[in-house]
């Protein structure tokens, strides 16, 4: 089997202006929010090359992530692979543990296929309530969204405010998916192992598979339904663009 490296890594017109305004962008945000601003890393590929410039740029910005307790062993995999290469660590943010006994005992380990209203319980739960913890105290966020993920996502800007009033920051929102394997190939960033097995877009175990030849981005999350393929963490009803 090839490796996502073999796939998708090639060089691009225009990749290395695209690196250097990314680490001057990520250096503004980390200037103008000094102590304040946070990756929120899904430890996805895009995820992994803002991790490396971070680390290799020495910048003041912190990392944490959403552990929601359904994440597969390859994702998890990749926190003491980030901390034994960069020495970094990432702060994980866990559901509240009663409310989440409390879902799994009312609706079982797989609301989520049961109704889309479910899924999204499920999500506010592990994602969005842990994730209002993750920003508490932070004045902005970098994430790893690019306009090529999806049609929803393709007005993705490089700088945003949230419905919080936090300073949003994607400074991938121009990278093409060779741009991110190029740079995952040349500096030997550590990546989750599912990308190889064709998961280009990783989630919750339960709620993520391998798509197919010709299949779209995020055609593997949430896959039995019919809905926008996004979980609510990117989606404002007033000053975003929609992840
Ligand atoms: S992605 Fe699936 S398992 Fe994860 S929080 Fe959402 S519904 Fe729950």
């Amino acid at each position: 089997m090839s490796t996502a490296i073999e796939r998708h890594a090639r060089v691009t017109p225009g990749y290395e202006q695209r690196l250097a305004q990314t680490v001057l962008r990520l250096q503004a945000a980390a200037a103008a929010h000094p102590g304040r601003i946070v990756l929120a890393t899904s430890l996805g590929a895009e995820d992994m090359v803002l991790t490396d410039l971070i680390a290799r740029h020495r910048m003041p910005i912190a990392l944490a992530t959403l552990d929601t307790g359904r994440l597969h062993a390859d994702t998890l995999a990749l926190l003491p692979a980030i901390e034994q290469r960069y020495g970094l660590a990432v702060e994980r943010f866990v559901p509240e543990a009663e409310a989440t006994l409390h879902f799994v005992h009312t609706h079982g380990e797989l609301a989520m296929r049961q109704s889309v209203a479910l899924r999204k319980a499920c999500c506010e739960l592990r994602k969005m309530e842990p994730l209002s913890r993750l920003l508490a105290g932070r004045s902005a966020w970098v994430t790893g969204l690019r306009r090529e993920q999806s049609g929803a996502r393709a007005e993705v800007p490089l700088e945003t405010t949230d419905d919080a009033g936090r300073a949003k920051f994607s400074p991938l929102a121009d990278w093409s998916w060779a741009d991110v394997w190029h740079h995952i190939a040349t500096n030997g960033v550590p990546y989750n192992a599912l990308h190889d097995r064709f998961f280009p877009s990783i989630g919750c175990e339960p709620c993520t598979r391998a798509v197919a030849l010709g299949e779209d981005f995020r055609a593997g999350r949430w896959w039995w339904e019919d809905s926008s393929k996004e979980c609510g963490l990117h989606v404002s009803a007033v000053t975003e663009t929609a992840r």
